[in-house]
């Protein structure tokens, strides 16, 4: 049988294409409309749009999350500035990598202890005495990756062009997805050093999908960069925390802490390790803590240089070692105040994705998911 694909859905649902995609955006998955649609996905989005095609009831695993923020809102609140998370996007070879290590490496003073010694999925770099974040997972997959369940892991994302090269395919798609979920883009227009370099063709491309320089009239920051030779890094960092600050970026340290694993694996001699950003709170080591099926004390807290440090603030990276198991990435990590709490959460999502895994098999259809709605 024939499986679903986004535009298809949207057809079914009455809904413009747009609005699907964007609330697949935002909850952390990257799809355009000839994707052809998972089965986790529709679970959800007919969740969201009030439609029953739900096999499995995922409701109880997350409800912890929801109280969590509902305990926020209803408590005294501490609002404070947190750093802007960033994730670079654009098309293969046109400089992400490289802009990203040009960035830390330029922001790490040299002979600093502990250096740049390990990956560790994200970093934040100072920026006039303020702090902005980078998620150094190629952007495209981090999203893919991530089936959170409504944690929004990036407050700005920067479209990287290549001069030399101009807008591709994946550059489009990077655009479409910033745009349908609202997130503001920031088009940094890379290798400028080249001598075929051809900023105004880049800005002309763009501005046929929407996205106009602000020196043309439009909205759009374009900041010419090379991550060869370093021009224009400082441009681009200021000019993210100018879009921060309209973006008004505040949490409150003082409570429990909410994150969002955004790497993680099993390491010998360590067990699993998570890299997580900081929503919201405070972690500490010492905190119980639950990301899905994983649970634990909190043994030790490393920053994004693997340095340990006892604790880390909204904004911040953080790597967390002392968890069961390894929490897939998007997963919503939170601090309970028991481990029989914690247990139990784990629990409770072992058994959903353990149900989700048996009905796996069954391929929802075109013609299924009409029975259903
Ligand atoms: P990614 O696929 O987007 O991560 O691109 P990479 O960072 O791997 O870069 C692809 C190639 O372009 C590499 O050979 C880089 O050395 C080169 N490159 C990246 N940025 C620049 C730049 O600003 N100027 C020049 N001349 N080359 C660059
Ligand atoms: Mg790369």
């Amino acid at each position: 049988p024939e499986e679903i694909r986004v535009y298809e859905f949207a057809e079914k649902m009455n809904k413009p294409v747009g609005e699907v995609i964007k609330e697949l955006f935002s909850l952390g998955v990257m799809f355009t409309k000839n994707d052809f649609l998972d089965k986790d996905s529709i679970e959800i989005l007919a969740d969201t749009f009030g439609v029953n095609v739900t096999t499995v009831n995922d409701q109880e695993a997350f409800d912890y999350v929801k109280a969590y923020d509902e305990e926020g809102e209803a408590g005294e609140q501490n609002l404070v500035e947190r750093a802007p998370v960033i994730t670079i996007m654009g098309h293969v070879d046109h400089g992400k990598t490289s802009l990203l290590d040009y960035i830390r490496s330029a922001k790490v003073a040299a002979g600093e202890a502990g250096g740049i010694t390990q990956h560790v999925g994200a970093y934040m770099v100072e920026k006039n005495g303020r702090n902005i974040t980078f998620i150094d997972t190629p952007g495209h997959e981090a999203f893919t990756e991530m089936r959170s369940r409504g944690a929004k892991v990036t407050d700005i994302v920067i479209v990287v062009v290549a001069a030399d090269d101009g807008v591709k395919p994946q550059t489009k798609e990077a655009v479409e997805h910033a745009k349908a979920a609202g997130v503001p883009i920031i088009i940094a227009v890379n290798k400028m050093d080249k001598e075929s370099a051809n900023p105004d063709l880049v800005k002309a491309q763009l501005a046929e999908l929407g996205i106009t320089p602000i020196d043309w009239g439009g909205e759009h920051e374009f900041v010419p960069v090379s991550a060869k030779t370093g021009m224009g890094i400082e441009d681009l960092l200021e000019t993210i925390l100018l879009q921060a600050d309209l973006l008004e970026l505040q949490a409150d340290p003082s409570r429990e802490v909410k994150a969002t694993v955004i790497e993680s694996s099993l390491e010998k001699g360590r067990g699993p390790v998570a890299t997580v950003v900081i929503e919201d709170g405070t972690m500490r080591v010492g905190d119980i803590v639950v990301a899905g099926i994983a649970f634990g004390k909190v043994k030790a807290l490393l920053n994004d240089r693997g340095l340990a440090v006892k604790e880390a603030k909204p904004g911040e990276p953080v790597v967390v070692l002392g968890l069961s198991e390894v929490p897939g990435a998007g997963e919503t990590l939170i601090s309970v105040k028991t481990d029989k709490i914690a247990r139990e959460y784990a629990k409770k999502k072992a058994e959903y994705l353990r149900q989700k895994e048996l009905s796996k098999s069954t391929k929802v259809s075109l013609d299924e998911l009409s029975d259903m709605i």
